[in-house]
């Protein structure tokens, strides 16, 4: 199969999903997924389906990707905060449709490698960080948009907190191994509003770094 042909299945599988937004699918016509992909599956990067990355963690599947995107609904003026770097794919897409990413991942080696790919890429506008995510960043705060790409068991107090009026937070929340829910968060004047997506699974948002290097 041709790469033309490969890219026109790629999003015709994404349409087919409900990846509808013309802004999003641009940037993900934009951001060739094979560049996050290393090793042996590296030629399936193109298929709708999860695979393996460094640290035992996993590229999401990019209808997931792209309905995730879609609910956060970002702006181009947008700041954004991603949780879960991990191949740094996520991260590449929103930085083609907001201001600035703040990007956040408990192992180093998957930074250090995601922010390699940025830099090749010319993706200036985001800024990486070894951290626990599940604290937010609290001296970029607040943020209009979080999203968080491994599940919690409820929406953490402290990216509640660093959202700011108006902004939207998208996140898969439930126990690990078990089915979990997609929801989106909006902060409004009088408080959160909730609403739920559909179902999903994610690698759980652990707490405290990696231990590897
Ligand atoms: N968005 C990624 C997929 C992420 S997989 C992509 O586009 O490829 C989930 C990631 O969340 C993993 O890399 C894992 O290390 C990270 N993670 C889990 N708990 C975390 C926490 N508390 N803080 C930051 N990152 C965390």
């Amino acid at each position: 199969m041709s790469s033309a042909e490969r890219k026109m299945q790629f999003l015709y599988a994404l349409r087919s999903r409900g990846v509808t937004d013309k802004r999003v699918l641009t940037a993900m016509e934009t951001v060739d997924r094979g560049m996050f992909v290393r090793g042996m599956f590296n030629e399936r990067a193109y298929e709708d389906m999860p695979l393996p990355i460094s640290c035992g963690q996993t590229i999401s599947q990019p209808s997931i990707v792209g309905l995730m995107t879609q609910a956060l609904n970002v702006k181009p003026r947008d700041k954004v905060l991603e949780v879960g770097t991990g191949s740094g794919y996520q991260a590449a897409i929103l930085s083609h449709l907001a201001r600035r990413v703040y990007t956040v991942d408990r192992h180093r080696r998957l930074v250090r490698e995601a922010r390699e790919i940025f830099e090749q890429l010319g993706l200036v506008n985001i800024t990486t960080f070894t951290a626990d995510g599940s604290r937010g960043l609290a001296e970029q705060a607040p943020f209009d948009r979080i999203l968080l790409t491994a599940a919690a068991e409820d929406p953490p107090g402290p990216l509640l907190a660093q959202l700011r009026v108006g902004g939207i937070m998208v996140l898969p929340v439930g126990q690990s191994d078990a089915v979990q829910t997609l929801i989106k968060v909006t902060h409004t004047e009088s408080g959160f509003e909730y609403e739920e997506l559909r179902e999903v699974r994610f690698v759980p948002l652990l707490e405290g770094l990696g231990n590897e290097e």
